[in-house]
């Protein structure tokens, strides 16, 4: 009899913690870089956790600075999801030195993500420049921001086998949401594909393709650094030249100078947001998609 209680009671204790295991397992600490991959990214583990933003909110990831506070946070992550060099250049280094700390997801490397060339000199007469690097904004085509819900998913699945059922579920759904995004986009987009504009930088090849926009050129050839006078002035030219009814400014850039670059032109000034909010999940991606394509139509629209 007493056997008996003890074999039962081991089992009982055996069986509790096999259940309090599965019940707490931490979900892995997910760290991002910037927004609107962390949106994606917050989509695939809805539910389960919120993965950390990396980049504070309205600073440019092409010429970012860590803090010490941010490096700390890249050391406690299980889990480092970044776009790529070409982008974050600042956590070249940092991303070394984890090591075997932390696993380093690295978007532009995964081959399921359709990865442009950089274009060079401002995308002014793009078709005959050729450039070896890689655009690393890959989020603003909408078919990549599904096979990046796909592809974090499978590493968070692997990272969280318990979770991993969720993170498919999350993922599949909202790849599903995507796809209407752009088709809703698409339709949105059409009246005004052939209006000719320029932005501050080069950033919104991928959804100028998607949609088949007709973006002349970029303010900026380096986005890290502001237009000069004499490419301001070469700018004001051509706005007039190829009647550009639209220069789009961006929120972190908003110089005086662009007043000066359409005065007399008949271009107007308008924003586009290529990063988004640094909350929500898949709302604030769409937000974003949706937020670029209104500010674009309401600008061109004749
Ligand atoms: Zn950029």
């Amino acid at each position: 009899m007493t056997r008996y209680f003890t074999i039962l009671l081991i089992s009982m204790g055996l069986l509790a913690t096999g259940a309090s295991n599965s019940a707490s397992a931490k979900p892995p600490t997910v760290v991002v870089s910037v927004a609107p991959v962390r949106a994606l990214v917050a989509a695939v583990m809805q539910g389960i956790a919120e993965p950390t933003l990396l980049l504070r909110p309205g600073a440019s990831p092409h010429d970012y600075r860590m803090r010490p506070s941010e490096a700390r946070m890249l050391e406690n992550a299980a889990l480092v999801i970044w776009v790529g060099p070409e982008l974050e250049g600042f956590l070249v280094k940092p991303i070394t030195v984890l090591g075997a700390s932390a696993q380093v997801l690295t978007l532009l490397d995964d081959p399921s993500i359709t990865v442009l060339s950089g274009r060079s000199g401002g995308i002014w007469g793009a078709g005959e420049t050729h450039s070896e690097s890689r655009d690393p904004h890959i989020w603003l085509r909408p078919a990549n921001a599904a096979r990046i819900l796909e592809t974090v998913a499978a590493t968070l699945g692997k990272l969280d086998p318990e979770n991993r059922p969720r993170y498919h579920m999350n993922a599949a759904r909202a790849v599903l949401e995507v796809g209407a995004l752009e088709a809703e986009i698409g339709d949105l987009l059409a009246p005004v594909r052939d209006m000719p504009y320029i932005v501050f930088h080069d950033a919104y090849q991928y959804f100028e393709k998607t949609f088949r926009l007709n973006a002349k050129g970029a303010l900026a050839v380096d986005p890290g650094r502001p237009p000069g006078a004499r490419r301001l002035r070469e700018l004001k030219q051509r706005i007039a030249a190829e009647q550009i009814g639209c220069v789009f400014r961006e929120p972190d850039f908003k110089p005086a100078t662009l007043a000066a670059v359409i005065e007399g032109t008949g271009a107007q000034i308008a924003e586009l947001d290529p990063m988004g909010q640094v909350s929500g999940n898949l709302q604030a991606y769409a937000s974003l998609i949706r937020n670029l394509a209104r500010n674009l139509k309401s600008c061109l629209a004749p």
